[in-house]
């Protein structure tokens, strides 16, 4: 795995500690900035790697394997046939911030968003949140990051220079402790960023628990940046975007994505809401890191926009339907989680299946035989021993790969007591 070298040069020591590859400075890594050598490759993606080897059932990475909807196929291959091929304007094409501002208010009647001042489009949600990060955050300032954790924000935070506070979502509902997130606010605090629904618990914040956040972040004057990537992938919950909670109307920056709802990961068309003060500062991050999302693609974002509501109610019911069955998969198989709300992830824990606890050992066994990637539990975690005897299945997957992945867990047996 990911020794890299960087045009011939040597980047730092790979080392293994705690179940996870880390990237060291040492002696010879002249080139390895600090930043750098902090973190270390995405475990996700490696899994993904070693399922490619392996010839196994991908449910690591969140990734469909079934189509996007063929009005975003039709509106990019008409942009590439009418040769939309330069840059876009750089905080995104005219008519893609119409459609992203129109979609909002039809969809949370009350929420007003000027497409002119209040919406960058980026390349995925992914940039979003950096761009977002390095445009409102200094070095010193503290973030606050429920646990576990999307595992890009603690990159994130080390890129942009803040130190990271976790306030821990505690199992088995995940749930916030309220005196544990009031300590975590001080006058340090600049930012807390709330992913709803929640990857990997599958977490909706409730209206309560956004309130909660929106009297925090106005008492202490802090911004509140939320990943709603999953917005549209809800079963047994209603989601609330923090933007409309009381306290955060003013003071939160909403980023979401294609990659998602539309089923194109690999597109990289994202954007971020916010007031016009918020937006004007993420518009110059975001042009010196990219200039701009694809143009072509952006044209397909238009149309994905304008779909129907229809399109959203059968994407929920498609998802309950791979949600129910790789539930019921994996609890014939012996693993114990809370059914998801929303997001398309089952965090589970691994009892006697594991009873090493070394979820990442775990997971490349799994993926081995009985074939199957899942993602350990210790990528989620400041502390990746906090995420031991957890693993995490994704089923943004057609029913046949779920059922494929189901025979192969039939095989799994856990070991005989010692
Ligand atoms: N945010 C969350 C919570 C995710 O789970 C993911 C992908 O798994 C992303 C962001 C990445 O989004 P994008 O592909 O739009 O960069």
């Amino acid at each position: 795995m990911g020794r890299r070298q960087h045009r011939g040069r040597r980047l730092g020591r790979w080392r293994r500690w705690r179940g996870r590859w880390e990237l060291v400075a040492d002696s010879g890594s002249r080139w390895a900035s600090t930043k750098a050598a902090t973190f270390s490759e995405s475990v996700i993606r490696e899994m993904t790697r070693l399922c490619t080897a392996s010839g196994g059932v991908n449910l690591a990475q969140g990734f469909p394997d079934f189509p996007c909807p063929q009005e975003l196929k039709d509106a990019a291959k008409q942009a590439i046939d009418d040769d939309v091929n330069q840059y876009a304007i750089t905080w995104g094409a005219q008519a893609f911030r119409e459609g992203i501002a129109a979609k909002t208010a039809r969809t949370y009647p009350g929420w007003t968003v000027d497409p002119e001042t209040d919406v960058c489009v980026t390349c995925g949600s992914t940039e979003a949140m950096i761009a977002t990060l390095l445009a409102t955050v200094d070095p010193g300032d503290e973030v606050v990051i429920f646990e576990p954790f999307y595992e890009n924000y603690g990159p994130d935070a080390i890129l942009s220079g803040a130190t990271p506070r976790y306030v821990r979502l505690h199992a088995p509902d995940w749930t916030i402790d309220e005196a544990e997130l009031r300590a975590a606010f001080s006058d340090r605090t600049r930012a807390v960023i709330v992913n709803t629904p929640h990857n990997p618990t599958g977490k909706v914040f409730s209206r309560a628990e956004l309130e909660l956040i929106g009297e925090l972040c106005q008492r202490h004057d802090v911004l509140c940046l939320t990943d709603e990537i999953y917005e549209h992938i809800i079963y047994d919950a209603e989601h609330v975007p923090p933007a409309t909670a009381p306290g955060l109307e003013d003071r939160t920056v909403t980023i979401n994505a294609l990659s998602k709802t539309y089923a194109v990961t690999g597109w990289r068309v994202g954007w971020a809401i916010a007031p016009a003060g918020i937006t004007s500062s993420i518009r110059k991050v975001h042009d010196f890191l990219t200039v701009g999302a694809a143009a072509p693609l952006q044209a397909a974002g238009t149309a994905a926009m304008a779909l129907p509501a229809d399109y959203y109610l059968r994407t929920a019911v498609a998802y309950r339907e791979r949600r129910d069955l790789l539930c019921e998969v994996l609890d014939q198989a012996g693993f114990a989680f809370r059914v998801p709300d929303g997001a398309y992830y089952v965090l589970t824990t691994t009892g006697a299946l594991d009873p090493g606890r070394d979820s990442s050992a775990f997971a490349r066994r799994l993926v081995v035989d009985p074939g199957v990637a899942a993602v350990p539990g210790t990528s989620f975690y400041a502390d990746p021993a906090d995420g031991a005897g957890q693993l995490r299945f994704a089923f943004p997957k057609r029913l046949e790969t779920l059922r494929a992945a189901a025979e192969r867990l039939e095989r799994l047996t856990a070991p005989p007591p010692a």
